[in-house]
């Protein structure tokens, strides 16, 4: 008998025994388990822009973990030796050990980061709940290849989200192996819920360029997105070949972005401007409300006066 996942878009059917697409997920006795739950591929101290988050908790400091698994398989991808290949990772860490830790340590946040926590919802979600009794954070940082059914179960649990948008459908197609349209629904089911959320496209030269940066700026504003990251990209996997994104081209693709109307536009930029007067402010020392024309910034801040 086989059994259907629903953890993301792909739905697979899986007979006894065998895994999904993404080989994170296994059919055994009759249920569908995590190859790896609770044996973290990695686990670190981060800066909460590392994710990269700009508006939600800035200048604090984050939980990171991973479990190994990913819905895609990007030619492109920065961190697939923990996401794509098969380790046997020592040690067995449950969700109430790691909130454990974090609340010991002061963290104000838990990621579910670095590979796709989409295919470890389960142990995701179970830290998650952990956390909420301490009043932790929660941050799911994903590529975005939502089920709907794995949106019923996350939205209410995850607090703030950053959500890859890499390229055009053909893009999705040809070099991540995968589909754009669960990840344009997924963003636009966040936005509703009214969760934080923020958007990231790496981009590469001689694949992307103004005209699908339009595009994807188009359809990040079509669905109210506030805060967009453009990042480099880096030599790696099956495009080691392909040269590093240079500064000039990383700031000419932020530079069309801004054409989009969407108000928050960083490519390395360390400060954040009201979208409203233009005033530069340092985030790290904003309470969310501008102080030259007292406007409020789309964002979660510490020092929120109205929270
Ligand atoms: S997480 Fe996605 S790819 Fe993996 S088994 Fe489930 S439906 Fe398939």
């Amino acid at each position: 008998m086989k059994m259907i996942c629903d953890f993301c878009y792909r739905h697979c059917s899986i007979a006894e025994e065998m895994t999904g697409w993404c080989r994170s997920r296994t059919a055994s006795g009759g249920i569908i388990r995590d190859v790896s739950y609770g044996h973290l591929a990695a686990i670190a101290d981060d800066p909460i822009e590392k994710k990269p988050l700009y508006h939600f908790l800035p200048g604090t400091r984050t939980l990171s973990i991973a479990m190994e698994g990913c819905s895609l398989d990007c030619d492109f991808c920065q961190n697939f030796h923990i996401a794509k290949e098969h380790h046997d990772n020592p040690g067995f860490h449950t969700p109430e050990s790691i909130e454990g830790f974090a609340a010991e340590n002061g963290y104000k946040s838990i990621s579910f980061t670095y590979t796709e926590p989409i295919v470890w919802q389960d142990y995701m979600l179970e830290t998650a709940k952990e956390a909420e009794k301490d009043s932790i954070k929660t941050i799911m940082v994903s590529n975005g290849t939502f089920s709907d059914e794995a949106l019923d179960r996350i939205l209410p649990s995850i607090d703030a989200y950053n959500i890859d948008l890499k390229g055009d459908a053909e893009f999705y197609k040809s070099i991540c192996h995968g589909s754009i349209e669960p990840v344009l629904d997924g963003i636009e089911r966040i936005v509703e819920y009214g969760s934080h959320i923020e958007v990231t496209t790496l981009v590469i030269e001689g694949i992307h360029t103004k005209k699908m940066i339009r595009e994807l700026g188009g359809m990040l504003s079509k669905r109210s997105v506030k805060v967009w990251h453009i990042t480099p990209f880096y030599p790696m996997r099956r495009m080691s070949d392909r040269k590093a994104t240079s500064m000039p081209f990383l700031l000419s693709m932020a530079e069309e972005a801004r054409k989009s109307g969407i108000p928050h536009i960083y490519a390395f930029d360390d400060e954040l401007e009201c979208p409203d007067c233009g005033n530069r402010i340092r985030r790290q020392e904003s309470d969310g409300i501008c102080q030259a024309c007292g406007n409020r910034i789309y964002g979660v801040w510490e020092k929120d006066p109205t929270a």
